[in-house]
């Protein structure tokens, strides 16, 4: 399997260090505010990451963190804490503020069927581990104290900015300083005293006085503490490469002179056609805002797995149209092939597979393995079975829940067909029951006019349907009854 290393700016065929176990931390939510489909992107990608290594049989040990602590409104060393300034806003305390939104980043998740890392770990409960990590820097002589804080001195470490390229370097040239009495530009923060005149609602003793601990200790802490050091996979969003991740492999070099992961993967940004999306801003689109527009957010993952996770995907309400149509296509065609007899498996059918492998293994070549799902359910080569085995397969790491459609025996046999969605995932159903009140009341009265051959109220009919989200198709003998959106 080749990967794209940050650290090496290279494809690297990679190599886990125990045989078959990958260990994989990527940095979670910060839990201040809803997770915008920008973030949500960044944890598909993550999922696909996972998903691939599991198709190549490694057993998979994922960590994520909760930030629920520490995290500056800005990247820099300056500014609130982005969750006692979200608690201040809503009036509420900031331990209930980090945990409402790690449910909603949760169910989130589910949402998007992205598989739950093996462990959980919030800041809040790495306290101590943390002021150990910082007493190992004080003793081994790079930190040094300021008014508001325990700093790290960047330029004790011959090797700092592993992560940088040209792009990095140029960038911090034109940082503007803004913690004066910082001794290099890049020294970061690892303990901020708590402000003299304000009580905070999250803030422990330390032997540099009471405050808390800064953004990037925890995640060192929290990934060595579960995979030991160095582990193999590090990840997150493309913006961590020139601070937060810069920052965390230097404190884990200058504490253990080791390298803290052997592979580090980024996931490029999801903007807006004419803006950039950041929660501080407020200009935010959220999962709940695709659902409430009838969106299922299965359509935002394949919207995703569209695009390589190295380019920038630009969201639109086209590009999410165009994914939800596609989404539901590939559903019906996988529907249609579900109760196939079974034969042979050619050499069509492995050509495919291995294809598609090959794909995934190329750097997470998800665009292409998608592109070759269409022409699969093209080929006239393959039967419909084997198509349908090729669809289950692909989904292992498409996570589109294409094997949890949901059909009754009955279908076949029935006037009518429903397509719906029960429990997040595709539901056809023959029986008429299901469908609401109003919905039934329509169809029933659209059977009345159409039996009189009043095709004009038939129409008439059909179009309220539409306008309430309902589909009608007469085919044949059999009527076929869509819900035009995502319900659940
Ligand atoms: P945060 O909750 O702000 O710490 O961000 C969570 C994750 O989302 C991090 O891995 C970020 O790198 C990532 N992220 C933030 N904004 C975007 C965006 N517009 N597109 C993709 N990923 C993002
Ligand atoms: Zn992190």
């Amino acid at each position: 399997m080749k990967l794209y290393n940050s650290l090496t700016k290279t494809k690297e065929k990679f190599k886990p260090i125990k045989s078959n176990e990958v260990g994989m931390y990527s940095c979670g939510p910060t839990v201040y505010w809803f997770a915008h489909i920008g973030n949500l992107r960044t944890y598909i990608f993550v999922d696909l990451l996972k998903r691939a290594l599991e198709y190549n049989e490694y057993n998979v040990n994922h960590i994520m963190n909760i930030t629920d602590v520490g995290h500056l409104t800005s990247d820099s060393d300056s500014g609130e804490d982005k969750l006692e300034k979200g608690a201040k806003k809503e009036r509420k305390s900031v331990w209930d503020i980090a945990q409402f939104y790690t449910d909603f980043f949760k169910n989130d998740l589910k949402l998007l069927n992205i598989i739950e890392p093996n462990k959980w770990i919030k800041a809040t409960d790495t306290i101590d581990d943390q002021i150990n990590l910082i007493k190992i820097l004080e003793e081994k002589g790079y930190t040094y104290i300021i008014s508001d804080g325990v700093y790290f001195d960047t330029s004790k470490l011959e090797k700092y900015g592993r992560l940088w390229g040209e792009n990095e370097r140029n960038e911090m040239k034109g940082r503007i300083e803004e913690v004066k009495e910082k001794r290099n530009q890049t020294d970061f923060a690892l303990w901020k005293f708590s402000p003299k005149n304000e009580k905070r609602q999250m803030e422990w003793n330390s032997p540099w006085g009471v405050g808390f601990p800064g953004w990037h200790t925890e995640c060192v802490v929290m990934s060595i503490k579960e995979l030991g050091i160095p582990f193999d996979i590090h990840c997150g969003g493309i913006d961590h490469i020139f601070i937060h991740h810069t920052n965390e492999i230097a404190q884990a070099e200058a504490a253990y002179g080791k390298l803290l992961a052997n592979y580090w993967l980024h996931g490029e940004f999801l903007n807006l056609k004419d803006s950039k999306m950041s929660k501080s801003s407020g200009t935010i689109i959220t999962l709940q805002t695709l659902k409430q527009k009838g969106i299922n957010p299965l359509s935002y993952r394949y919207l995703c797995l569209n695009t390589h996770y190295r380019s920038k995907l630009f969201f639109s309400d086209e590009s999410i149209e165009f994914a939800e149509t596609s989404l539901n296509k590939l559903y019906e065609k996988a529907f249609e092939l579900f109760n196939s007899e079974k034969t042979e498996l050619s050499k069509k059918y492995e050509k495919y597979k291995n294809q598609f492998k090959e794909y995934i293994n190329d750097d997470l070549n998800v665009p292409s393995a998608l592109a070759m799902t269409w022409d699969v359910l093209k080929d006239k080569e393959l039967s419909d079975y084997e198509k349908h085995e090729l669809l289950i397969e692909f989904d292992k790491v498409f996570g589109l829940k294409i094997s949890s459609i949901k059909t009754d025996e009955n279908i076949s046999n029935s006037n009518y067909i429903i397509k719906t969605f029960k429990d997040d995932v595709p539901f056809w159903t023959s029986d008429i029951n299901s469908l609401p009140e109003e919905v039934k009341i329509l169809i029933n009265q659209r059977e009345e006019y159409r039996k009189n051959k009043d095709w004009q109220k038939s129409d008439e009919i059909r179009d309220k349907l539409e306008s309430i989200g309902w589909q009608i198709e007469d085919s044949g003998e059999k009527t076929i009854i869509k819900s035009t959106s995502y319900k659940n």
